[in-house]
């Protein structure tokens, strides 16, 4: 079966992630046609913005989507275009596993964790103003509506994936109404799966649970703000940005990219880990329904990582991102012979 992904390489790293990622998946054997597309700031002078229709209608058609990072400029400028895809195409639920694998420099080993992130509300929505000259405001919406489904996503997965545990986490001591509204709905959706079993934590002290007893958690339920300075937390944990995948997905569509960023300094030098953007992959592959090819993809990166020759500088390697890929993609061809 033919597949068509749209491909937005994004920019800084980007490009050279990007790359390493198709060599990868070439080599499991699944037909994609990829169709490129493009987004961020060095398009907004063709296209009058940084994140054309055309890239929109191209998601819309294909449904599965794989992305760079792309950099936002901080304080002044146009405002994020990952938060203007996630919201345009109504990616309501950011997935971010945190894995351990052997050879990725870590304090922890055996951290299997997942953050399920709600991705269209929220502080993290970025409905600001200034008041006057001197101050400034956020607006935080929570809404019944979409607490409720990706609670019900979170529980959904946890079901599909053979997992234990929801945790949602919160703030609901302090902001009752909000993160309060955002906990009732939880345990209301909760009380639905009786075969999973459900916490919740008020996200300070989670932070501190997650970075002493991680092994106590298993699918991490949370809202837009607190998902992803958690999930940030979770890829520390097993040892950082590089290794670290997402997924965002919708109703229909959906679109993966590594948790990390354009690392701009880092642009065009052949020098950082394309596993993250891989591993995305891997969860694409999964979604695509491709289960031994996303099997493949991930028991390649592992052995690669794991034998620690062919790794980027970050893995206390030397090799290049695309020594990286193409080392992966051998060993794909190796462990399909
Ligand atoms: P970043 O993730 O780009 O980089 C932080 C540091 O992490 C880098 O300097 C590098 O040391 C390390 N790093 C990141 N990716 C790596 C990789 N693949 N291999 C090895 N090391 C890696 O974070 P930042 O510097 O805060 O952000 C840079 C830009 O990226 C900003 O404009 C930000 O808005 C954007 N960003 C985009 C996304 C996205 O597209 N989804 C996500 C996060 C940040």
């Amino acid at each position: 079966m033919k597949y068509r992904v749209t491909c937005i390489p994004g920019d800084g790293i980007g490009p050279e992630i990007m790359a390493a990622t198709k060599e990868a998946v070439g080599a499991t054997g699944v037909d994609i046609e990829w169709v490129d597309v493009e987004a961020g700031a060095d398009v907004i002078e063709k296209y009058g913005t940084p994140l054309p229709q055309g890239t929109l209608d191209a998601v819309r058609e294909t449904k599965v989507a794989i992305k760079g990072p792309l950099t936002t400029p901080v304080g002044s400028g146009f405002r994020s275009v990952n938060v203007a895809l996630r919201k345009e195409l109504d990616l309501y639920a950011n997935l971010r596993p945190a894995i351990s694998i052997p050879g990725v420099k870590s304090r922890y080993e055996d951290i299997d964790l997942v953050v399920v992130r709600e991705n269209t509300e929220d502080l993290y929505a970025g409905i600001e103003h200034s008041v006057g000259k001197d101050a400034a405001e956020s607006i935080k919406i929570i809404t019944r509506y979409a607490s409720e489904r990706i609670a019900r996503f979170a529980f959904e997965y946890a079901r599909r994936e053979g997992r234990r545990k929801v945790t949602a986490v919160h703030k609901a001591n302090i902001m009752k109404y909000t993160d309060g509204l955002f906990l009732e709905v939880a345990r209301g959706v909760a009380a639905e799966y009786g075969d999973i079993e459900f916490e919740d934590r008020i996200v300070d002290n989670m932070a501190m649970q997650l970075v002493q007893k991680p092994e106590l958690y298993d699918v991490i339920l949370c809202p837009n703000l607190y998902g992803d300075i958690l999930s940030d937390l979770c890829a520390g944990l097993v040892g950082g940005l590089g290794m670290a995948p997402g997924a965002n997905l919708g109703d229909e569509l959906a679109l993966f990219e590594p948790v990390h960023g354009s690392a701009p300094k880092y642009a065009g030098l052949n020098k950082v880990n394309p596993g993250a953007l891989i591993l995305s992959a891997v969860l694409m592959l999964r979604h695509l329904g491709e289960r031994e090819a996303a099997d493949q993809l991930f028991h390649a990166v592992r052995d690669v990582v794991g034998a620690g020759q062919d790794v980027t500088y970050d893995l206390g390697g030397t090799a290049g991102t695309r020594e990286m890929g193409q080392a992966i993609a051998r060993r794909i061809g190796e462990l399909q012979s």
